[in-house]
């Protein structure tokens, strides 16, 4: 019993540059670096380890299985539309980047004739529902899910959420509004 009090593994995820603690605290173990101020940050995207007996911190690269699932949650960005689907590029796959994997983006049952949920270069994050014929098929299931950064139609700046009775997406710079299925994580990038 020992042993696993002392080896406290966290199953907090770090990225590159993220500040794990001072040098006061914990010593940098592999896989960080210590910065300007004393402070302790990740090398690596990976899996963050305190050990509270030897007072080490180190993070280990995150073990993954080589293709995203179903049930996975990704991340990705619209590259185009097909109808009210998008086709969408995946970035992260459980919080962890993940390149080279494409996938089709579903809007939620609520959508109406020309009501658009999403649109290209929005950022999205959604669930893998299936991958028949070695595509991703991606839905948005919950609050957390659909739109996390809008991107403007008009001129390509990120869109701001405007809140209200139904919240829109607006341009800071052009002041172009439109609807989305907007994320409640909106803004925030995994
Ligand atoms: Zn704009």
């Amino acid at each position: 019993m020992g042993l696993e009090e002392e080896m406290k593994e966290t199953s907090e995820s770090v990225y590159p540059g993220k500040q794990i603690a001072v040098i006061e605290e914990f010593l940098p173990g592999s896989g960080t670096y210590v910065s300007d101020n004393g402070f302790v940050r990740s090398v690596e995207t990976g899996v963050l380890t305190k050990n509270l007996k030897s007072r080490k911190v180190s993070v280990a690269p995150r073990k993954r299985v080589d293709l995203p699932r179903i049930g996975d949650e990704v991340m990705g960005v619209v590259i185009s539309l097909s109808g009210v689907f998008g086709n969408v590029t995946i970035e992260s796959v459980n919080g962890v980047p993940y390149k080279g994997a494409k996938g089709v983006l579903y809007p939620t049952r609520r959508v109406r004739k020309n009501e658009r949920q999403f649109d290209p270069g929005d950022f999205i994050v959604g669930v893998i529902e299936s991958d028949i014929n070695r595509t991703y098929h991606v839905s948005i299931r919950d609050g957390r899910h659909g739109v996390i950064l809008g991107a403007c139609q008009q001129c390509g700046a990120k869109l701001g959420r405007k809140r209200g009775p139904r919240p829109v997406l607006r341009c800071g710079r052009c002041g172009e509004e439109r609807m989305a299925e907007i994320s409640g994580l909106y803004g925030r990038l995994p």
